[in-house]
């Protein structure tokens, strides 16, 4: 109903097309998975709630209210759809006394007209007031419901029970009040009506059958999981006890949730770590979670059934089919990233819950599973239930809060950082300590290893005991952690130990010193103590460092690109990559024009289109150095041998024939950071920023996968915005310029776009200056008029003083001409305007007094008139005796403050 809503609240621009409308019937996409409306919980569980449906309404606008709504509803089911009257039951609001509320008599008298009284019944505040949100429009509703077990009677206990065979079917609210947001109901201007029937629950009781999930629907899905997964068993509508393998509930929530996903991605949503993004992150985790561990569905089965979803949906939704691979590679790249960490977080999930002593998983693990394995909090809670265990929710509330708060604090703290300088790194070499073995960070899989040492900044200790909270930095004898280094920023993680798999130490940081990896962090709250020596198993957070490497991957497609476009002397001046964006720097007089920014966009995303393998080799560096077209980065010194990354070429045949002249078509570098396997994991890429630097050097700011989709969809979304708004004239077109101004400051967009559309700001700007000047003469055009009139009923009246409006807004210049103009036809007359400025919401007044004149002589002085009418109109004025003027802001007063000049002056003259 949110479009609607203005109507609700009286605040629709009268202008609008929406202010004009008495009724409307519609069907909207709704998404119930977060915030106030949140079932997800139930989905799956039970057959009747989907985290997306289809909501059919009607609506009066001030219109028709009660006895046509409900009417009209019995009308429908009874007649159209031809639904049994006698399983029909109605709920009206039966009032709330404490709260000052009176039953809906109303809606229950006419409903009584079509159901014998004992099927209209009365419920509370929460089954029958509905409210949007904590304030906005409300009222009472009547909600229709149906019993889904044919020739049975007497079932109202069952109305509002949580009973599948009896289910609300359509919601009538009658909205009269505004809740305020001191919580107190006001009665808004006008009574309308917001109805809203499920189209999935209504087609279960039209197509007959036991369910939502039993109907056309869902069908069709759940045959294509079947395909997709190999999964033994079709889809058999068991529910709760009756499926004790949830082999059919697995069936309900991947159905139910691909197509929350096709739909949301469709419309332009992306799946992401925050805001409504995270729902969709959360309903994603949670059906392949599904798929994998109750239908043994093979790897990537989910994104595979984005095109069922097509098939049903799409003749009746084509936006759907606007860009289908979009969605299949957003959630192939998601289900990956997910995937990956998927499995051990199950077998640690279950470590853990068999050693709960008290049915409860604690916050420290659930923070541990969802921080280590991305198990968003709902899926904890949810295969905890499976075991009838819970979770510690509270706890994992606040830990995560206490966390981001220590976060802060390390931030701060991390300005003195943990270094090993030359001193530290010989008593390593003494102790027989070696240089890390860190090849595993390009593997992506946890390594077992032993705690070599650990460094407080200022010496080596034997043993971390919890009571020490502060930084330190530990050194293992191998591990998969990428210390920062490359401008590739370093992994985050966690050191588990080995045996018991319980968290040891929180690695928040990570560096190379002198070939020592040094695990910057704290030891974690559960553990006891850590101790060198001890056995212990590394886990990188993966679901940070995939999008670390896609950045990576195309900052080395970049530097390709921008050679193509922009010339064989573009030079690398250094990069930084993190798990946001990408920042390259490189050399070039001129700013790169949209033109060029375009093309290196298309470049990439080409690259990426192309599905190139990446590939990665050491070579001694004399032969490398050999290859053709090869990207080294000016002065910077390599180890020997050196590792060559290139995308979509074999580094052996690189080095095979390194003089071949067609490796320039190729992005190679030396590089030693971590990257995709293929460059269509980076999915897209565009570049968000540029801008200079130094003399001589520009910075170009880029994004990738859902990050660049994002921004893709702000591209589209703005450019219709500027389109439709370029179609404006006048004034509306006047109006649309702060608000594109604004849209431009609060969307990320692809560089290139951003150019564009403030080429077209700047068209905008000039088609108003114009129509400012056409306004202006107009007006002026206008005023001379009046002034022609004026002048010649003052020949007439010879009167000494005249006092009037003017429409030639804050010009003074304008005005006193004009006034000019008429004591040039009338020497005697003392003139004072008023001029209001509708715009600015300002008045200017102004007056001229001949000096020789009957006023001036009676003592009128201007400034003395112009002071008093400024005041009126709220503002300030001064100036001689003979010329004045000042401003106001009370435009509504002109008439007030004409009148008093008149009186002002002519009483002088009595
Ligand atoms: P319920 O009590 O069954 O959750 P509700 O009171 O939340 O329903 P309304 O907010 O009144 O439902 O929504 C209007 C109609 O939309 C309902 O009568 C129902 O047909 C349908 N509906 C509501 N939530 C869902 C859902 N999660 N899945 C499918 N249909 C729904
Ligand atoms: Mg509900």
């Amino acid at each position: 109903m949110n479009q609607f809503k203005p109507i609700f609240l009286g605040q629709a621009d009268p202008r609008s097309e929406q202010a004009k409308l008495k009724r409307a019937a519609n069907s909207q996409k709704c998404i119930r998975a977060g915030g106030k409306h949140n079932d997800l919980d139930d989905v799956g569980k039970d057959t009747y709630h989907h985290t997306f449906f289809e909501m059919l309404g009607n609506w009066s606008f001030g219109n028709y209210f009660k006895r046509e709504a409900i009417t009209w509803a019995w009308e429908l089911l009874t007649e159209v759809y031809k639904l049994d009257t006698a399983r029909i039951y109605a709920s009206y609001f039966g009032g709330a006394p404490d709260k000052g509320l009176e039953p809906d008599n109303e809606a229950k008298a006419i409903w009584c007209e079509f159901l014998p009284a004992d099927r209209v019944l009365p419920f509370g505040m929460k089954e029958n007031f509905w409210e949007m949100g904590d304030t906005g429009p409300c009222g009472p509703c009547s909600e229709i419901h149906f019993d889904k077990i044919e020739g049975r009677t007497g079932s109202q206990h069952l109305v509002n029970a949580d009973d599948p065979t009896l289910i609300e079917i359509w919601n009538l609210v009658f909205i009269q009040y505004n809740r305020e947001a001191d919580k107190s109901l006001r009665q808004l201007p006008a009574k309308h009506v917001d109805t809203g029937m499920g189209l999935e629950r209504l087609t279960s009781i039209i197509q007959k059958v036991g369910t939502n999930y039993d109907t056309d629907v869902f069908m069709p899905i759940f045959a294509e999981i079947q395909r997709v997964t190999k999964f033994s068993q079709p889809y058999g509508g068991k529910v709760g006890k009756d499926d004790p393998n949830q082999v059919d509930m697995a069936y309900r929530v991947i159905a139910d949730h691909i197509r929350t996903l096709t739909f949301s991605l469709a419309d332009g949503a992306v799946p992401s770590s925050d805001g409504r993004g995270s729902v969709l992150r959360r309903i994603l985790r949670r059906a392949i979670r599904y798929g994998k561990q109750k239908l043994n569905a093979p790897s990537g089965f989910f994104h595979c059934l984005v095109d069922v979803v097509l098939q049903n949906f799409g003749d009746f939704f084509p936006e759907l089919r606007k860009r289908p691979q979009h969605i299949i590679s957003v959630i192939e790249t998601e289900e990956k990233m997910f995937e990956r960490t998927l499995d051990k977080g199950i077998i640690e999930f279950e470590n853990i819950a068999k050693k709960s002593t008290n049915g409860v998983i604690s916050a420290n693990h659930a923070w541990y599973l969802s921080s280590s394995f991305g198990f968003p909090i709902d899926l904890t809670t949810l295969m905890a239930e499976e075991k009838g265990m819970k979770v510690d929710i509270q706890g994992y509330e606040a830990l995560s809060e206490k966390l981001a708060e220590e976060n802060r604090k390390r931030q701060k703290e991390k300005k003195n950082e943990l270094t090993l300088n030359a001193e530290p790194i010989s008593i390593l070499q003494k102790m027989d300590v070696h240089p890390t073995k860190d090849q595993y960070k390009y593997e992506q899989k946890e390594v077992q290893t032993v705690v070599k040492a650990i460094w407080t900044g200022s010496e080596f200790i034997n043993s971390l005991v919890n009571a020490n909270k502060k930084m330190v930095g530990v050194v293992l004898e191998s591990t998969n952690f990428y210390p920062e280094q490359g401008g590739q920023i370093f992994d985050i993680g966690n050191i588990n130990f080995t045996d018991t798999q319980n968290t040891a130490f929180q690695v928040t940081d990570c560096k190379v010193f002198g070939g020592y990896v040094l695990h910057i962090g704290y030891i974690s709250d559960d553990c006891a103590e850590l101790k060198v020596g001890d056995r212990v198993e590394t886990t990188v957070d993966y679901t940070r460092r995939i999008p670390i490497m896609s950045n990576h991957t195309s900052t080395h497609m970049v530097n390709f690109a921008l050679r193509k476009v922009v010339g064989e002397n573009v030079d690398q001046r250094g990069s930084l990559v993190d798990q946001t964006r990408l920042r390259f720097d490189f050399s070039i007089d001129k700013s790169l024009n949209k033109d060029q920014l375009v093309q290196v966009d298309a470049i990439v995303n080409e690259l990426i289109a192309k599905q190139l393998p990446v590939h990665s080799k050491e070579v001694e560096l004399d032969m490398a150095k050999k290859i053709y077209g090869l990207r080294a980065v000016f002065g910077e010194v390599y180890p020997n041998p050196v590792r060559v990354v290139s995308v979509g070429v074999d580094v052996n045949d690189l080095i095979t024939n390194p003089s071949n002249p067609d490796w320039a078509n190729y992005s190679i570098e030396f590089c030693g950071g971590t990257h995709l396997t293929n460059s269509k994991e980076a999915e897209f890429f565009t570049i968000v920023s540029e801008e200079a630097v130094a003399a001589g050097v520009r910075r170009i700011f880029a994004v990738t996968g859902s990050d660049a989709s994002v921004v893709f969809d702000n591209n589209r979304k703005l450019e219709d915005l500027f389109n439709e708004a370029k179609k404006l004239t006048g004034k509306d077109l006047k109006d649309s310029v702060p608000k594109l101004l604004a849209l431009l400051e609060s969307h990320q967009l692809s560089a290139s776009k951003r150019i564009e559309l403030q080429a077209t700001l700047n068209e905008v700007q000039n088609e108003v200056k114009k129509w400012f000047k056409v306004q202006e003469q107009q007006q002026l055009t206008d005023a001379k008029k009046v002034v022609t009139t004026i002048i010649e009923q003052l020949k007439e009246s010879k009167a000494p003083v005249f006092a009037g409006e003017i429409s030639l807004g804050l010009n003074n210049s304008a005005i006193t001409d004009l006034i000019k103009e008429i004591q040039t036809a009338c020497p005697d007359t003392a003139v004072l305007f008023v001029s209001p400025d509708e715009e600015k919401k300002k008045v200017c007044v102004l007056s001229i007094v001949p000096p020789k004149s009957t006023a001036a002589t009676k003592g009128l002085t201007a400034n003395s008139w112009v002071v008093k009418v400024s005041e009126v109109l709220g503002g300030k004025g001064g100036g001689k005796v003979d010329v004045a003027q000042g401003v106001g802001s009370s435009i509504e007063k002109v008439d007030e403050a004409i009148q008093l000049a008149k009186s002002f002056g002519e009483k002088l003259l009595l």
